[in-house]
């Protein structure tokens, strides 16, 4: 090998997802297993211009794959957005003595890498870790799984009290820009409707979707409203119904940050685990500036350019099982 690698970095960045610790003990675990050192960057990119760096042995990481967040925290941080900034990172990394770095994080956290990769040819692999499953390339991403269960769990207890009391729920969903988490929660908790970014929903479709509950003398219904699909979100979404059908007696609950936390789902675990070790394996392969995806059950290798520029778009019969079983 031309590059010879001795000690891999590894940084979580960006909103925090379940599954992240999995993944640091698999990235870890397999440089150890390599025969390499691996260090611990705090606090994504902060970490690494501040030089909050410690090694991380195989007992660092044990009794973590349970827990969600991270252990190695995690920041956005400005300052990495600047030349000036990466320069600092860069200096840490030769102070530091690390080769490589494996960054799990968003497509923020990939964009950054891909700079400071280019600027200072640095080989970085990138493990997706967003609740959000809009990273191209990837069936999944670290944390996604988690996520939608823990989404799903909320709605099914907001449908007990909903029904009780013949209420119209607008349930917020995180997502950023994407509408996964939303659409597949729905289908998930057997919503009445789901608006999201990708497609248009006027506000007839709502009333429809509610209206045609209630001829069938369902009682209650629930509505999951992606956060960016509609300025001002599921409060905006109510003030709408609210004008139009008094009778409807509507409530918004805003599932915020419970979403990103918990104990990760067995799915999250495995693929966190296998892909945090296909890190290590594709630094080995010298592989450079790749995010690893999971596709049909197998590892692939993304280019990071990809897996942050290109569209990712929900699936065609997903929006139509959410529409038509509802009903
Ligand atoms: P995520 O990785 O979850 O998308 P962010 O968008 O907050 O989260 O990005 C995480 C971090 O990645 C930022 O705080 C910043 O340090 C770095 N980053 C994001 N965008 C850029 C960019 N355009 N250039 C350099 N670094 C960036």
């Amino acid at each position: 090998m031309e590059y010879k690698i001795n000690t891999v970095g590894v940084l979580t960045s960006g909103g925090d997802s379940p599954g992240m610790n999995a993944a640091i003990r698999a990235v870890v675990r397999s440089c150890i297993a390599q025969g390499i050192k691996a260090k611990g960057i705090y606090r994504g990119y902060q970490g690494l211009i501040d030089d909050d760096v410690k090694e991380l042995t195989s007992q660092d990481v044990s009794g973590i794959i349970q827990r969600g967040g991270t252990i190695l925290k995690s920041a956005r941080c400005m300052e990495f957005k600047t030349p000036e900034g990466r320069k600092k990172a860069f200096d840490t990394l030769q102070k530091e003595q690390i080769d490589a770095l494996v960054v799990i994080g968003g497509d923020g956290t990939f964009t950054g890498a891909r700079l400071l990769a280019q600027e200072y040819n640095i080989p970085i692999i990138g493990l997706p870790g967003t609740i959000d499953n809009d990273l191209w390339g990837t069936d999944s991403t670290i944390g996604y799984d988690t996520s939608l269960n823990t989404i799903m769990d909320c709605v099914d207890k907001l449908r007990d009290t909903a029904t009780s009391h013949e209420r119209v729920f607008l349930v917020e969903v995180m997502g950023r820009d994407a509408g996964f988490l939303t659409l597949s929660a729905a289908i998930a908790s057997g919503a009445e409707a789901a608006i999201i970014p990708e497609r248009s929903t006027v506000k007839e479709q709502i009333e429809e979707a509610i209206g045609q509950g209630r001829r069938k003398s369902k009682n209650s219904s629930i509505v999951l409203v992606q956060e960016h699909a509609i300025e001002g979100g599921a409060q905006a979404v109510a003030k709408v119904l609210e004008e139009a059908h008094p009778e409807y007696n509507t409530r918004v609950t805003i599932l915020g940050h419970l979403q990103r936390g918990g104990s990760p789902t067995a799915y999250d675990r495995i693929i966190a685990s296998r892909m945090g070790m296909a890190a290590v394996g594709a630094l080995f392969e010298e592989q450079r500036s790749i995010m690893i995806g999971m596709k049909n059950d197998e590892i692939v290798y993304v280019p990071l350019s990809k897996a942050i520029r290109e569209k990712k778009d929900v699936k065609a019969d997903k929006w139509a099982a959410m529409q038509v079983l509802s009903i």
